[in-house]
């Protein structure tokens, strides 16, 4: 990291903010957003996202921990998918759709390759979407912060 300046995703925020996150590339669905990838629109870091709970699903509202990538994963995996898509920001969900499975393979390990650098979640943050309003975020206490955030093996 040779950026070490603070932003939004290093401070707690207790109330709802508007969201400081301007690309949001779902990767995984389950009734809305599993995992993926998150930039902040400030500082430009990007973050792997993962669905950690469920807070309340009638009104949306989901908990995510945030883990450090390196900051072109985003470019990286959008450079790879907008081959055969269109993205759509700020937030945009691909159909895993390719014309060939070896295509898909390709793109799935690259994405594969780019979520296996996260470290550990640093920031834990409860929305119903991402990328407009966040409704509490908070740091990532010591112990938490010990687990390496990894995908599971699909
Ligand atoms: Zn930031």
């Amino acid at each position: 990291m040779s950026d070490e300046s603070p932003c939004w995703e290093n401070t707690n925020h207790p109330l709802p903010e508007r969201s400081p996150f301007d690309q949001v590339l779902i990767l995984g669905w389950y009734d809305g957003p599993e995992e993926g990838l998150i930039r902040c629109g400030k500082c430009k870091r990007v973050y792997f996202f993962k669905l950690l709970d469920f807070v309340n699903e009638d009104e949306g509202l989901r908990l995510f921990g945030l883990a450090p990538l390196p900051a072109d994963s985003i470019d990286r995996a959008v450079q790879a998918l907008s081959q055969y898509m269109s993205p759509k920001w700020p937030m945009w969900a691909p159909i895993w759709q390719f014309p060939t499975e070896a295509e898909r393979e390709t793109v799935d390990s690259l994405i594969d390759g780019i979520l296996s650098k996260a470290g550990p979640t640093t920031l834990v943050v409860t929305t119903s979407n991402l990328a407009e309003v966040i409704q509490e975020a908070k740091t990532a206490p010591d112990e938490h912060a010990a687990q390496p955030a990894v995908r599971e093996a699909v």
